[in-house]
């Protein structure tokens, strides 16, 4: 469903160039991402926006190309085209998000493209991004209304969709799900369900077996909900106490075995380095441009 367009290349040939200038120094790389990122959110910003791409593609490998480049949409989906401004402070926040990966990471697990729209339907509902099945691509909605009020959904959406990715890369869908399946096996568990029943007709605690309300449809999205509240510090911080202060032993261990699956899953994709210690840091939005250098 995605072609490369003839944007597309042109742009891969002067990556060969940038990748050679962005590893001269790392103080360097430190200085244009500041000064890309303060551009995009100041009033000239349009200058910025081929800088940015530019740099995004230099440092994680990632084009971000014309909306138009997605080719046949999905069966069902319909997009609008983002304006300047839009683009702008997308790639702004995609810039502050996509530095949390340690550098060769992105470039690793099977993510090449983040196409932006400004806004996204699949029917009657409004998306906030999709993954691509089988193209190493995202798209991701992004639009005034996220930028003024809505700033924390779209990191989360990013990082979710991003998380969609690497497991279609390492090809392990299937074989998570059967583990996290598993997880609720035992009788007088919820179990995933597509199709909720209605929510008066389900125990009070029935969500917090999952990572959230939209993880209880299958594991898939549970996953990419754990990958969400991981990856952007506040949420994490709320995870984590809401782990803690969980009462229920029996939700306490289901939560716990996903937890240490979702550790495992970063770690192994990272090569080790996102560790412990590297998640102890972004809990305390300690990553920065050069935390990995
Ligand atoms: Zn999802």
């Amino acid at each position: 469903m995605v072609n490369v367009s003839p944007d597309a290349k042109r742009t891969i040939n002067r990556r060969n160039f940038l990748i050679g200038a962005a590893t001269l120094s790392a103080g360097n790389v430190l200085a244009t991402y500041d000064r890309i990122l303060s551009g995009l959110l100041g009033t000239e910003y349009t200058h910025c926006i081929d800088e940015a791409k530019e740099y995004i593609l230099a440092r994680h490998g990632i084009e971000i190309p014309k909306p138009a480049s997605i080719g046949t949409l999905p069966k069902g989906l319909s997009v609008t085209e983002p304006n300047k401004y839009e683009l702008s402070r997308g790639l702004g926040l995609v810039m502050e998000e996509l530095i949390k990966y340690p550098p060769l990471f992105l470039r690793q697990n099977g993510i090449k493209k983040i196409i932006f729209f400004s806004s996204i339907w699949s029917d009657e509902e409004r998306l906030m991004g999709f993954a691509s099945v089988s193209e190493e691509c995202i798209a991701m909605c992004y639009n005034a209304e996220f930028f003024e009020h809505r700033r924390e959904e779209y990191r989360r959406a990013l990082h979710h969709e991003l998380y969609h990715r690497f497991e279609r890369f390492h090809n392990s869908v299937e074989s998570e799900n059967g583990i996290w399946k598993d997880f609720h096996s035992q009788d007088g568990y919820p179990q995933y369900q597509i199709y909720m029943p209605e929510e008066n007709e389900l125990p009070d605690n029935y969500f917090s077996y999952f990572s959230s309300k939209y993880g209880s449809t299958e594991p898939i999205e549970d996953r990419a909900g754990f990958a969400e509240q991981m990856m952007v510090s506040e949420l994490y911080i709320k995870l984590l106490d809401r782990i803690q202060s969980e009462g229920d032993r029996q939700i306490l261990k289901i939560l716990l075995q996903k937890y240490e699956a979702m550790l495992g899953y970063y770690r192994e994709w990272s090569g080790g380095l996102m560790d412990l210690s590297f998640w102890e840091d972004l809990k305390n939005d300690r990553i920065t441009e050069g935390y990995f250098n």
